[in-house]
């Protein structure tokens, strides 16, 4: 009994996303979140949230909020937690204790003063920095006097001065660590709060994480991290650690190459379900051409073994294609109720609120064929909401001389005013005889009303766009052209 429980246990997946409130998190950072997410899925397992906030002086007030944020709108729901680390001070104090009793720790007590003027010498010598292990082996009685002068020492690891740490690596394969190269590391600071090395080991185990899933970064702490293990006497996790995001131009990604904060993507108007898909395939692929995956078919076929070693490359324009997609995927009405939002908040003041819901509803078709972001919705379509256009005459006389034009334009506000069915279809099926009456190539002739109506050369299908703007304001605006090109 005991032993199939333990079996299953084993075979458990528990991940989780340890984000440190210092920051909004960026694209990087919810890509690591996802994969992790999407692998519990996966696995029928556990994605645990927990905050890793012992970094006091770094905290970015209101970050937490916006990690939870950023992780609903993608719905990346977690199965336990949040965990604070900062309310979980004692079972830190409890792991350092326990090391300092074994002697695999000791208590430093160099000043910052004398730590700073060390680092400004090693770096003048050229000499890798780290602590150089002074109080590694002080006497009782040296021991003795320091706390009797009333230092709060910090508690440092006692790493092996020879040998090798190695581990293995899911992604990589065999990792190894020349131990020479590891300094006596800070396991607890001088204000009582972990760092990130003890307290990451300690939740990890107190939490039976079986995978550890994170970004390429953390790589060189991941000896530190089996050294601890060892030392405490505890199973280490597997490790997974993902591909770099490079930039366009390959270097690593910064805010430069658009990796600020995931919810100002949110605010540009990319759907969720989009930048689900978009983030999984920045180092996970299902195979050398798929790229549009749902999120059912993403959890079904997401295996550790598909994720690639190579660096990911981050690629705004695909982003930009993979929204547009999922937007014109989206029915119109879903597609309306997403945009309003964006409508309500972009469209130029001078346009009336609240806004016509049933003329949006008519013309939202319209900006869905052509916007790859909500954002640009506006944008597209706020030709169809104000009252008069601007735009140089210049526009209008693009292909034609202006009595062609006068001429084009009186005729059709002729035609349309005996037009009694508004509608795209016999609105063609009047104007393309027009154009032909008028000895102009219909691609002429409907470029010339186009300007016309929309006040722009580039404007979704011209039919349409005048039965959805109606009779009405297609008359009134053929009659602005004219008075624009008479005088
Ligand atoms: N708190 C670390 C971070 O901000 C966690 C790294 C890890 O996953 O071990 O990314």
């Amino acid at each position: 009994m005991l032993e199939a429980k333990l079996a299953m246990s084993e075979a458990m997946v528990r991940v989780r996303f340890a984000p440190s409130p210092t920051g909004y998190p960026h694209l990087g950072n919810i890509r690591t979140a996802l994969f992790n997410w999407v692998f519990a899925r996966h696995n029928n397992g556990f994605f645990i949230l927990r905050i890793e906030d012992t970094d006091v002086a770094r905290l970015v007030e209101g970050a937490t909020d916006v990690i939870l944020e950023s992780l609903r709108w993608l719905g990346l729901d977690w199965d336990e937690g949040p965990y604070f680390q900062s309310q979980r001070l004692e079972l830190y104090r409890e792991a350092a204790d326990r090391l300092l009793k074994q002697e695999l720790a000791y208590k430093c007590y160099c000043s910052t003063e004398r730590l700073e003027s060390m680092r400004q010498e090693q770096m003048k010598r050229k000499q890798p920095p780290g602590y150089d292990r002074r109080c590694r082996n002080l006497t009782r009685e040296q021991r003795a006097e320091m706390e009797a002068s009333g230092i709060t020492p910090v508690v440092r690891f006692k790493s092996p001065l020879e040998g090798q740490t190695s581990f293995n690596d899911l992604l990589r394969g065999q990792i190894i660590f020349e131990n020479s190269t590891l300094d006596d590391f800070v396991l607890l600071k001088s204000d009582g709060y972990p760092t990130y090395h003890l307290a990451n080991i300690v939740d990890d185990h107190l939490m039976e994480i079986s995978h550890v899933l994170r970004a390429d970064e953390w790589l060189s702490s991941a000896p530190r991290h089996v050294l601890l293990y060892q030392a405490l006497g505890w199973q280490p996790p597997q490790f997974a650690h993902l591909p770099m995001i490079l930039g366009a131009d390959r270097s690593k990604l910064s805010k430069r190459h658009g990796a600020t904060a995931i919810t100002e993507y949110q605010e540009q108007g990319y759907l969720p379900e989009a930048m689900f898909n978009f983030l999984v395939l920045l180092g996970w692929a299902l195979d050398d051409k798929t790229e549009l995956l749902t999120r059912e078919e993403i959890i079904k076929h997401f295996s550790l073994e598909r994720i690639s070693r190579a660096a990911a490359v981050f690629n705004k324009d695909k982003l930009e294609w993979m929204n547009g997609v999922y937007l014109r995927g989206l029915s119109s009405e879903e597609f309306a109720q997403r945009a309003i939002p964006f409508l309500e908040k972009d469209l130029q003041t001078a346009i009336n609120r609240p806004l016509d819901i049933g003329y949006v509803r008519q013309l939202m078709p319209l900006a869905q064929e052509r916007a790859r972001t909500l954002a640009e919705v506006p944008q597209l379509s706020e030709f169809f909401f104000v009252e008069e256009l601007e735009y140089d005459v210049g526009l209008l006389l693009s292909k034609t001389d202006k009595a062609e034009a006068i001429r084009s334009l009186q005729a059709s506000v002729a035609r349309m005013d005996s037009l009694k069915d508004w509608n795209a279809a016999p609105l063609e099926a009047v104007f393309r005889p027009l154009a032909e009456e008028l000895k102009l190539k219909t691609g002429v002739f409907f470029g010339l009303l186009r300007v016309a109506v929309t006040g722009r050369t580039a404007a979704p299908p011209l039919f349409q766009t005048m039965e959805v703007l109606g009779k009405e304001r297609c008359l009134k605006r053929l009659r602005a052209a004219l008075d624009k090109l008479v005088v």
